[in-house]
């Protein structure tokens, strides 16, 4: 035992602490739909990421346990060496063809592909220019990659194109980072905009699509969200949001991709998905392929509730209710969770210091007669709050 080590951990603790920025686990396993319990009460979710539920979906369920019943619950080592059964490179053609792209590459996770992907692209004499709402794995990417590194304000396209102007002649390659839909704020990326720039600069696009596949862009992500599909050379995204399964992957030109499994170190240095969860991505696809109505469900609950309290339309499942201070996001999630709705508070260093918010994600499974109770529940809220 090392007291020193055990004082810094308290230290560290005792301060965030506090400062409210403490972080709990606590048990909470789901009951069918919507429903979570939480010490011992059962409330209505509107904070889980599962925005089609199918991770609860039998199809998805008995796809999960037929794979592991014929492959086994692991994979047995990275997909370099023995871990590449056919259902990864099964999973990989029907994202590619999902995407519009020509190749795919999956990986174990959406943090693990970012991790993976961008030291892999930039080194030491490129420059990475980011939103400056980018989720945190892109900027552990970053990190990695050695490349300098600058933000640009929050879907500012103006002050992108300054960043270009200034710095792209004196790198040798540039890569520009965004979340497609923007986890924390649920506001889409001007994603066309965005490509024209970077093409006109010689910049390549990566869009990080954890938010956007199943519930924009009729279930195909950002990149369709705008009409004719936007020719994105690098989209990223999730299988643990809507597709409720998990790993992560990229979409894009075959060599980029032979790249990657040649050289992304999260890749070949980590075991291969399970084949249950690589089997449920699939037939949770199957889905969002032929439900087009099913997956149009979340941002339809979730514009419900913006109109029942005046919010502005929302872009995504996605609705923030920015408090400020810690304590207040704190409390109001306190006071729904009283009324029977889990809504997390989130809090910085997850977003800018000075906007706590409430984080609301709406789903499929949602009833109409709940979210018409949890909008009274947030007006009773925010008006105790003002
Ligand atoms: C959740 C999330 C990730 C991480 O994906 P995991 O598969 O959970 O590791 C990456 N990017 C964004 C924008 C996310 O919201």
């Amino acid at each position: 035992m090392s007291a020193s080590l055990t004082a810094l951990a308290a230290d560290k603790l005792a301060d965030l602490e506090a400062r409210n920025l403490r972080r709990w686990l606590k048990d909470s396993p789901r009951d069918g739909g919507s429903v979570i319990v939480r010490d011992g009460r059962r409330m209505i979710s509107f904070c889980c990421n599962d925005y089609l539920n199918l991770s609860q979906d039998p199809r998805v369920i008995a796809a999960a346990n037929a794979a592991t019943a014929r492959y086994g619950t692991g994979s047995g080592g990275s997909r370099l060496i023995t871990g590449n059964y056919p259902l990864l490179g099964e999973l990989e053609a029907r994202l590619a063809a999902l995407k519009g792209a020509e190749d795919c590459i999956v990986f174990g996770s959406g943090y693990l592909a970012n991790i993976g992907i961008i030291p892999t692209l930039v080194g030491k004499q490129d420059v990475i220019l980011a939103d400056a709402l980018i989720h945190n794995c892109m900027i552990a990417g970053s990190r990695l990659s050695g490349a300098a590194y600058h933000q640009f304000r929050h879907n500012d396209l103006q002050h992108l194109e300054t960043l270009l102007q200034e710095l792209r002649e004196t790198h040798r390659h540039c890569l520009i980072l965004t979340d497609g839909v923007f986890s924390m704020d649920g506001d889409l990326a001007p994603v066309p905009a965005l490509l024209a720039l970077a093409e006109r600069h010689d910049a390549w696009l990566l869009t990080d699509d954890a938010h956007g596949i199943g519930v924009v862009g009729g279930g195909r992500g950002s990149s369709f969200a705008f009409g004719d599909k936007v020719e994105v050379p690098l989209q990223m995204g999730t299988l643990s949001k809507a597709v409720g399964s998990y790993g992560g992957y990229l979409c894009a030109d075959r060599p980029v991709i032979d790249l990657m499994k040649t050289r992304a170190w999260s890749m070949v240095y980590s075991t291969g998905l399970p084949p249950g969860v690589v089997a449920a991505s699939l037939a949770a696809l199957d889905i969002i392929e032929n439900e087009p109505d099913y997956c149009a469900r979340p941002l339809a609950n979730a514009r419900l509730f913006c109109d029942l309290l005046g919010l502005p339309a929302p872009e995504s499942p996605i609705v923030p209710i920015i408090l400020g201070a810690e304590t207040r996001a704190l409390e109001a999630s306190r006071k729904l969770e009283a009324e029977g709705f889990l809504v997390s508070a989130i809090r910085p260093p997850t977003v800018p210091a000075g906007t706590a918010r409430l984080r609301l994600t709406f789903t499929a499974c949602h009833e109409e007669a709940d979210i018409r109770r949890l909008a009274a529940g947030v007006a009773t809220v925010l008006e105790a709050a003002a």
